[in-house]
């Protein structure tokens, strides 16, 4: 008996072990496959998916649709908020877009703040209303700690069999679309073969742009800055322009893309200083005074010597330092707070004008941007295009005006399209605008043409 009983513990033993060993290879198995923070599969298992479905529907002649989502400025959530943020964003957009999908669909992870959706059975239409439920779902502000986050995404579509044939071409074609989107801020795009080159596209461009400089076949372009109460031009604003004898005109968003992750942002921005200064100077001495405005990126601050180039760049230019003005926007004067505070106060010191782009698109706190030595605040345009209509954007460019008013900064408001919007800008009494409604960016001597006669027109 004694030895049956032995032989019915060492088979429960046995079994418990398999049993385990089971659970282990189950678990290493659903980690091999599934992405640690969101709990959604891997890259892998969302291949393995594809390359099921696209059996499935070349057995039935169905059809079937992928998509690629990617959050729109999500390293700066990381950089400004921290990783533990960044997570949290992560795993509640992951749970808000599946609320917006059947049970027969697949979310994954790829990575980083890259989310990818398999929708069976569906073409590229139900995906285009899918794409937009996504994004209606994250107009609610996602609620993190007791912080209130406001994320968008942008989301290509590829759709089998008419753009792929295969899982892997899907996934590509899905992730031109998705650039695509990204570039128009469209939210989300289909894909378009004619538009395809544009991935391969982007690394011969970075090649090249390594030379543009060189070559001269980059320009600044200066966009006129009207002060509200006398209508005449005040200053400008510097805007990068790269007209490439091989890729055409390349978007000035795309080379600062190119520029932040290449390490060459250092010395394009010295070039940006050197020639709008330059000019500036060159204006004042024919008797035009005016303000130059040139653009920071966000990298630019973390390079040690930045304080010390403006200040040599200016002495060279002999510009009165109060007619520059340094444009940076809110993340950027997020990131590592104590530093940039730092920065900015050497560069006030120095007497140059701080402005913060893109206002009212970031983060900040109204209690850190209290202790920053900023003179001006650009309210973005997204604000501006629908002013005349929409009663939320004069609601916030009201506030806006107060809030700077409270601060002791003074208002620009950029992208003014329309006279409409630009009599409710007098009205609200902001301080100066720039927009297409008076003038898009112009080469240096069109500039001066335009402002004498806006200038004579406003005596
Ligand atoms: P930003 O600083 O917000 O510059 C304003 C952008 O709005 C410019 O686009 C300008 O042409 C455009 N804009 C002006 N008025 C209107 C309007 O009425 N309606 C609309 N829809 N748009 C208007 P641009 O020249 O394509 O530049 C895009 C971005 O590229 C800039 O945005 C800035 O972030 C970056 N950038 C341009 N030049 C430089 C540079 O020299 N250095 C750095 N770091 N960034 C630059
Ligand atoms: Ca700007
Ligand atoms: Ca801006």
């Amino acid at each position: 008996l004694p030895k049956v009983a032995e032989t019915r513990e060492l088979v429960e033993a046995f079994s418990e072990m398999q049993y385990q060993v089971h659970q282990r290879q189950a678990e290493l198995e659903y980690r091999a496959l599934h992405d640690g923070l969101t709990a959604l599969p891997n890259r892998v298992l969302l291949m393995d998916h594809i390359q099921h479905d696209i059996a499935l529907s070349k057995r039935d002649l169905r059809v079937l649709s992928l998509m690629i989502i990617d959050l729109d400025h999500f390293k700066e959530i990381n950089d400004t908020l921290g990783h533990t943020i960044g997570d949290q964003v992560l795993i509640e957009v992951g749970n808000r877009f599946k609320a917006c999908l059947r049970d027969c669909d697949t979310v994954a992870r790829l990575g980083g703040d890259e989310f990818a959706v398999l929708l069976p059975n569906t073409g590229s239409q139900g995906a285009c209303k899918i794409a937009e439920d996504i994004i209606h779902s994250l107009q609610d502000k996602l609620k993190i700690n007791d912080m209130q986050l406001f994320v968008t995404a942008s989301i290509g579509i590829a759709e089998y069999p008419s753009h792929a044939g295969d899982a892997q071409m899907l996934l590509q074609h899905a992730d031109v679309a998705m650039y695509q989107a990204k570039q128009n801020q469209a939210g989300y795009a289909l894909y378009n073969p004619e538009e395809d080159h544009h991935s391969i596209k982007r690394l011969a461009i970075l090649n090249d742009f390594r030379s543009a400089i060189e070559r001269l076949e980059l320009t600044l372009y200066y966009q006129p800055i009207i002060a509200t109460h006398t209508q005449r031009v005040i200053g400008c604003e510097a805007l990068l322009r790269w007209f490439s004898d091989k890729h055409g005109e390349v978007s000035p968003e795309l080379m600062i893309d190119l520029a932040e992750k290449t390490a060459l942002i250092g010395p394009l921005t010295d070039w940006v200083l050197k020639t709008a200064l330059r000019q500036a100077s060159q204006w004042r001495e024919s008797g035009l005074d005016l303000y130059v405005s040139v653009n920071l990126s966000m990298q630019n601050l973390r390079e040690e010597t930045l304080v010390e180039r403006i200040r040599t760049e200016l002495a060279e230019s002999k510009l009165p330092s109060e007619l520059l003005s340094l444009e940076l926007t809110e993340s950027a004067m997020m990131l590592n707070p104590n530093e940039v505070i730092k920065i900015l106060k050497e560069l006030d010191k120095m007497g140059v004008q701080l402005a913060i782009d893109d206002f009212g698109t970031g983060f900040s706190s109204l209690a850190y941007l209290k202790q920053l030595p900023v003179d001006q605040v650009k309210i973005d345009k997204s604000f501006i295009k629908n002013l005349a209509t929409d009663i939320d954007d004069q609601a916030i460019v009201k506030a806006t005006l107060g809030l700077a008013q409270n601060l002791g900064m003074l208002v620009v408001v950029e992208g003014v399209e329309d006279a409409v919007s630009w009599q409710m800008l007098k009205e609200l009494s902001c301080f100066s605008a720039q927009g297409y409604y008076f003038s898009r960016a112009l080469p240096a001597n069109e500039f001066v043409d335009f402002l004498h006669k806006q200038n004579s027109a406003n005596q």
